[in-house]
């Protein structure tokens, strides 16, 4: 039987040329890292953390699919006969953070240089460049191919707009990689099919929606399973469901599933909700994305294939394409462009704690309920549940903005800072004052009516903002604008919503402006501390 290494070493270390250090979402063997990558000279070294699962209290699910998710790659690795220099997070001699780790390293194998694909978050590239020099390595950050877009092609769109939009950033990636085009135009003749995407269920529901491939836990797995939940018992989140995929033959497996099965309906019903349906006609393959387990290419390439062969609408392909090509690239862009001083924008003032039933659920507003209660289930909630539930209710209850982005990056398994980052504090808390959003995205409990079932199931209204009945996200709506009225004034696209609020009477005004307070004084904020 083959044995699998327990200690820091997969084979006998000996001298380096290269060292190639791999994080948990790099997991990528075509990476610019393994470039001229010799096995008879070079090593690899990856670093379980606990310091990266407990800085934010991560979901047990997250820490589970980085842990194996590492695991089989440095499998695929040995198996190659490439040398790994691997730190379990049981090892006794562990030292718990990445930059202890590394210059642990670094004084065993001696490298004469470090080589590393540029880190997803800043904070990791920051340590990673300070544990290198305090080791006297050189270092080589180079660049993330993964991306289709390089920080050069992003500075290029950005460089002298006072205001950055989406829409035209995405166009001129339709124009790169040829997606959906016709000649230099957009197939179909529009750009963007957005206006077909928001589409809800009728009363009776979706019905039956083709479950997603599942991929059950194997050994690797199970076993990173056991050493969560007894290292990270007091993290919020089940693993009673997990299925992610952790291998790149998993990832694969998932695209094609979701194409076959799901792409033909993620078109109309991209921003719809239901209660005991996570999944809807939604991809799940962020993480894989994240992890680089997938190469978005492949994914974009397989929706345009559908099409081509009509098995999915234009308006699905493109709405697939447009999220992937169009916003998880310039959500990118915006981090990298703005960091480190866009984690502590705070555009609108907000100044109140998160409240404690984020991390438990017990609310008895049922679209919050059901969201957290899936998030804490699966660490998967789609994107209307995290922008138009979960978010729409911190924005307007006024919580910090650097509190709900460290619940945002601890519950999702997909959570990655430059994605997560600028997706909460720009698109859902209107932190940045405009930069990722033209307006930030407030609404009463009117759009979660139309959108779900969930408030049928209420013991709120989603029409009244008065009385026992009243909707805590209408309440807040209007005290929003009305808080907010002077900063909101100089946004040109609030002005319809604001005109409204001006026609309330002063005492309503004032007595929505009661309700509200009175409701956040209801609110338990107490720390949820692992
Ligand atoms: P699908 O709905 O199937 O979409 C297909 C793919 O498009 C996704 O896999 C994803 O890679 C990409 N995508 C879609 N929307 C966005 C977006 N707004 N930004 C970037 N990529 C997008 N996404 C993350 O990957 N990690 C995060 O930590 C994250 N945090 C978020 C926090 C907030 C407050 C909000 C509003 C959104 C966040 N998103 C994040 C974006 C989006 O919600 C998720 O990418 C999506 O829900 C993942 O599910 P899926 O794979 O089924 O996506
Ligand atoms: Fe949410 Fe209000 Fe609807 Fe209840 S009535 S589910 S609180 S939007």
């Amino acid at each position: 039987m083959k044995r699998r290494p327990t200690s820091a070493e997969s084979r006998t270390p000996g001298p380096v040329r290269n060292l190639v250090l791999v994080l948990g979402d790099q997991l990528d063997r075509r990476s610019s890292a393994f470039d001229g990558f010799d096995a008879g000279q070079d090593a690899v070294w990856m670093a379980e953390a606990a310091g990266e699962a407990d800085y934010v209290p991560s979901h047990k699910a997250r820490i589970v699919l980085f842990l194996s998710a590492m695991r089989h790659f440095r499998e695929a690795l040995a198996a190659e006969g490439v040398r790994v220099h691997y730190r379990r997070l049981e090892d006794p001699e562990n030292r718990g953070t990445l930059a202890l780790e590394l210059r642990a390293a670094c004084r065993v194998l001696k490298p004469r240089k470090l080589v590393i694909v540029e880190p997803g978050e800043w904070r990791v590239r920051e340590d990673i460049r300070a544990a290198a020099k305090k080791a006297g390595a050189d270092l080589e950050i180079r660049q993330d191919r993964h991306f289709l877009a390089t920080h050069e092609d992003f500075d290029r769109f950005a460089g002298g707009k006072k205001q950055l939009r989406m829409e035209f950033f995405y166009r001129g990636m339709r124009r790169k990689t040829g997606l959906l085009m016709a000649g230099e135009k957009p197939e179909g003749g529009r750009w963007n099919y957005d206006a077909d995407n928001r589409g809800a269920f009728p009363k009776e529901g979706p019905g039956k929606v083709p479950a997603p491939v599942s991929f059950l836990p194997d050994s690797i797995t199970r076993e990173v399973m056991e050493l969560v939940e007894k290292r990270f018992a007091a993290h919020p989140g089940s693993l009673r469901h997990f299925d992610w995929p952790v291998t790149p033959g998993q990832a694969g497996k998932a695209l094609r599933d979701f194409v076959e099965n799901r792409l033909f309906l993620f078109g109309p019903y991209q921003d719809a909700l239901w209660t005991g349906q996570p999944w809807l006609y939604h991809s799940r393959l962020s993480s894989s994305m994240n992890l680089k387990l997938l190469d978005p290419r492949e994914a974009v390439q397989a929706a345009a294939e559908a099409h081509g062969r009509r098995s999915a609408a234009l308006a699905c392909a493109e709405g697939f394409i447009r999220q992937i090509i169009g916003w998880r690239e310039y959500v990118r862009g915006v981090y990298w462009r703005y960091m480190p001083d866009y984690i502590g924008m705070n555009a609108l003032g907000a100044s109140l704690p998160l409240p404690s039933f984020y991390w438990t659920a017990q609310t008895e507003m049922q679209c919050l309920r059901e969201v957290i209660g899936q998030t804490l289930e699966y660490g998967y909630a789609h994107h209307i549940q995290r922008l138009m539930v979960t978010g729409l209710f911190a924005l307007m209850l006024g919580v910090v903005p650097r509190e709900i982005h460290r619940w945002y990056l601890a519950v999702y398994v997909d959570a990655v800072e430059w994605v997560e980052l600028p997706n909460t504090l720009g698109m859902s808390q209107f932190a940045d004052g405009g930069i990722m959003a033209s307006k930030p995205y407030a609404a009463t409990g009117k759009y979660i009516d139309r959108m779900s079932d969930y408030c049928r199931q209420c013991r709120y209204d989603p029409a009244r903002t008065d009385g026992g009945s009243a909707c805590p996200f209408s309440v807040l709506y209007w005290d929003f604008l009305l808080r907010n009225r002077d900063r909101l004034a100089r946004i040109p696209r609030m002005g319809l919503q604001l005109r409204n609020a001006d026609r309330l009477a002063p005492a309503e005004g004032r007595a929505i402006r009661r309700r509200a307070d009175a409701l956040r004084d209801a609110i338990d904020f107490r720390e949820y501390r692992p």
